[in-house]
């Protein structure tokens, strides 16, 4: 097993390998694994750290330090400067997700052959089929009633009554004890991010990881891409260290996330318009119900309850979330001892979600720190779908048993009544009233037949370039309305598999 972490100001440090994988997420290491599976010599250079799971931090202060990309400072540059968040480590940000692992609808891959010319019927059986094995690799299954807790019984409660068609959250989980750590780690090494599986794994059959290592550049030799360049950078005190460079003999594939794919590419030449164009997302937002008995949501698992009802109309998906006091004291508003009386009631509180599948694209570019900047804002007909996924969210706790709810939208009450939550309905539609993140993240190298308004084909393979291909959240050419891990990391083994085929340059 070969790993390398930061390195001090020094000499360069070179490596070479079949194969360079930037980034080692959902989409880099199921394309690294893939790759090594197949014989390929593979290199994975990571721009964060590698943290084993004992060494997860247990606050959210902790998670935004060490895993997290910049603190997660990054915010969308549109009329409300919405986080969106990322981490930065090996596993990337399938080591704070909630692992919910969701198959690509079928109407996805006929959109995308409609509007983008990829995605034909044999792509999508392909994909379905890797998303099989990564089932069974992974152990998907649905939380059992033991780890459930008791915010997620409310929502099934609540669904009975309100006729929600929702269900038990599938998830990359063995054995999931139910203690609501996801977004911070799971310390107790039952979720299944790729850390513990798909990067172990390559290093095993032979690769190697370069962490703390973030890529500035590809290289180029005419249209070729023949490696990377960087610098190493130390996870904690932002110290630069020495440069590295690494050369692949038969390919680079670029798997660095939504945000950081287009910045890669663009710093690498690619001055292309549709390089950070057609980003897109699923922006989230939550609502507090506050019950008569304790809820306890920081016990039982982090998200286990979800609704694909309004899926296609409006665009919605609700789902349960429990975070942490200190999270929630982020949303609970006022000062002094009424904010103390209110902090006091969090053991009565439930945190339920939606997240829209918006129409609005936003794009990425490079900022004048080398880091990307996200423009993206939600147009009024998004706006009132957003605003209806939060009175559906409202509506379901007082089908659970809700005394009230806390919407925490500007310019409404503190909480609401059940008689009073289609003030919910008829809220503002200025994003700036709503507290929203945005944690599903689609596009900036999008795959199209088209090359003036794509990046990649279908396959992944950077349009007129050689041996270069993009294998992660970047490529979906439109956001997909469901959770997107599971399809993401099909598309990159699917990607990975084409990059095998592709061979030597003639
Ligand atoms: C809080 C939260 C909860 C979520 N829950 C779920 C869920 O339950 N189910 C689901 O399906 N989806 C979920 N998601 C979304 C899902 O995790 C992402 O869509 C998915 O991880 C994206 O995969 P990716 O490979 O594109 O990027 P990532 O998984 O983010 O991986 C990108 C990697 O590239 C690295 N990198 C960045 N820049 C460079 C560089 N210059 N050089 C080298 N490496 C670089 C990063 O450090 C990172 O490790 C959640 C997201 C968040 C934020
Ligand atoms: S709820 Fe707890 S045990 Fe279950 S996967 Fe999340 S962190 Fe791990």
């Amino acid at each position: 097993m070969s790993h390398m972490s930061f390195q001090p100001r020094g000499a360069e440090v070179t490596a070479d390998a079949d194969y360079i994988v930037i980034g080692s997420g959902a989409g880099g290491a199921a394309a690294a694994v893939t790759l090594a599976r197949a014989g390929a010599g593979v290199l994975i250079v990571e721009a964060g750290p590698w943290r084993d799971p004992e060494d997860y931090a247990s606050s959210t202060y902790g998670a935004l330090r060490d895993m997290m990309d910049d603190w997660g400072s990054t915010i969308t540059m549109g009329r409300a400067l919405w986080p969106v968040v990322q981490a930065r480590l090996v596993g990337g940000t399938t080591v704070i997700n909630s692992a919910i692992c969701v198959r690509t609808p079928a109407d996805i891959f006929e959109e995308w052959q409609q509007g983008h010319g990829v995605g034909a019927p044999a792509y999508a059986e392909r994909i379905w089929a890797w998303q099989d094995m990564l089932e069974s690799e992974l152990c998907v299954a649905e939380t059992g009633p033991e780890a459930m807790g008791r915010s997620n019984q409310l929502a099934l409660k609540g669904d009975a009554a309100a006729g929600y068609d929702g269900h038990v959250i599938k998830r990359y989980a063995k054995g999931c004890v139910g203690s609501g750590q996801c977004l911070q780690g799971c310390r107790s090494m039952k979720k299944q991010s790729t850390n513990l599986n798909y990067v172990p794994e390559t290093l095993m059959r032979g690769g190697s990881i370069l962490s703390c290592a973030p890529v500035d550049k590809i290289l180029f030799d005419g249209s070729k891409a023949i490696g990377v360049t960087g610098r190493f950078l130390h996870p904690q005190t932002r110290a630069k260290g020495a440069p590295f460079s690494a050369r692949a003999k038969l390919g680079v594939i670029v798997a660095a996330s939504a945000t950081w794919s287009p910045v890669i590419l663009r710093q690498s030449g690619l001055t292309h318009k549709a390089v950070g164009a057609g980003f897109r997302s699923h922006p989230g937002t939550g609502v507090f119900g506050v019950y008569d008995e304790p809820v306890d949501m920081n016990t039982g698992v982090t998200q286990g309850w979800a609704s694909t009802r309004f899926r296609k109309d409006p665009g919605l998906k609700l789902e349960t979330l429990s975070i942490p006091m200190e999270m929630a004291i982020s949303r609970l508003a006022g000062g002094g001892r009424a904010l103390m009386e209110r902090i006091a009631g969090y053991r009565h509180i439930a945190m339920w979600v939606h997240a829209l599948r918006a129409r609005s694209v936003g794009r990425v570019d490079v900022g004048w720190t080398g880091r990307p900047v996200v423009r993206f804002g939600l147009d009024e007909a998004d706006m009132r779908r957003f605003r209806e996924g939060m009175w559906r969210v409202a509506q379901l706790h007082f089908a659970a048993g809700a005394r009230e709810v806390i919407p925490g939208i500007v310019g409404l009450p503190y909480s609401l009544g059940p008689k009073e939550v289609d003030a919910i309905a008829t809220g503002p539609l200025d994003p700036r009233n709503y507290v929203a993140i945005l944690s599903h993240l689609f596009g900036g190298c999008t795959m199209g037949a088209d090359p003036s308004r794509s990046v990649c084909d279908g396959d992944g393979r950077v349009h007129g370039r050689d041996r270069l291909w993009v294998a992660d959240a970047s490529l979906m050419p439109d956001n997909i309305g469901v959770n997107p891990q599971h399809t993401i990391m099909a598309m990159a083994m699917e990607v990975a598999t084409g990059a095998l085929r592709g061979g030597p340059c003639p």
